[in-house]
């Protein structure tokens, strides 16, 4: 199904992905669908409305759920009216009043956004969409904020900006790469050969990416201990993965969840 903007691709009868094919950025939105309520993970640029698009492919009240809230992919959150969020430190530090305030270092675009938030989900919670639980877990690394979403019974892993088949990026601020090696390791551990759904770009992601990114943050982070200067901006190349580093990125210790 294609619309002007949209491409959309149906993986299986309950889950489509909604693609910005043309936005440079090329978001991957994914629409999960459950026998009560349908999870909407990330919005899009906003340059196009995504919910009258989300609406011809249920008719079943929508949780809208970000990967993080980088521009481009929260874009048409003021669509939705029922926005759940990870119930972490880092996003409940831009509630201002009863609203979500992203900060400019998190949303990285002068235009503001504010939203509601209906839900907190704590860490870990499996949110069942009726007869479909998906997990959440938190992946920092590309920022504080990023999350990813387990879908065991559709062998599915959502995974946002951490991995997608592209260069990834690790120079944002609240970027580290200590964080991404321990997202990508403990997701690692726990794959059981899903398909594994990036944030961005319409080609698949293959399954040795994974273990391959692992790979790549530890030789990273290797290399950058027995460098005596580390540049602002840096291309680590490491078998397939790509990764574009900042300094501060390699700097920034690990935080916890
Ligand atoms: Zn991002």
């Amino acid at each position: 199904m294609s619309h002007d903007w949209y491409q959309i691709e149906q993986i299986d009868p309950r889950t489509y992905t909604i693609h910005e094919a043309d936005y440079r950025e090329k978001t991957n939105q994914y629409l999960l669908i459950g026998k009560e309520r349908a999870l909407l993970f990330d919005s899009g640029s906003g340059k196009r409305g995504i919910r009258s698009i989300v609406r011809e492919l249920t008719d079943l009240p929508v949780t809208l759920f970000g990967s993080h809230v980088h521009y481009d992919h929260i874009g048409n959150h003021h669509e939705f009216d029922h926005i759940a969020m990870a119930d972490l430190p880092i996003n409940h530090m831009q509630m201002s009043e009863d609203q979500f305030v992203p900060r400019w270092s998190m949303r990285l675009t002068p235009k503001r956004h504010r939203f509601r938030i209906s839900e907190w989900w704590p860490i870990g919670e499996t949110i069942d969409l009726g007869d479909r639980p998906v997990e959440w877990v938190h992946l920092p690394g590309h920022s504080e904020d990023s999350v990813g979403l387990i879908d065991r019974r559709h062998g599915l892993l959502l995974v946002g900006d951490l991995l997608y088949q592209g260069p990834l990026i690790a120079f944002w601020p609240t970027a580290s790469v200590s964080d991404y090696l321990k997202s990508a390791a403990s997701l690692s551990k726990r794959y059981d050969g899903e398909r594994i759904l990036g944030g961005h770009f319409p080609e698949p992601v293959q399954p040795d990416q994974l273990s391959s990114l692992v790979e790549a943050c530890e030789k990273a982070l290797d290399d950058s201990r027995k460098k005596r200067w580390i540049p602002p901006l840096s291309k680590f190349q490491y078998q397939e993965t790509t990764l574009y580093i900042s300094r501060s990125a390699y700097l920034r210790s690990s935080c916890s969840t």
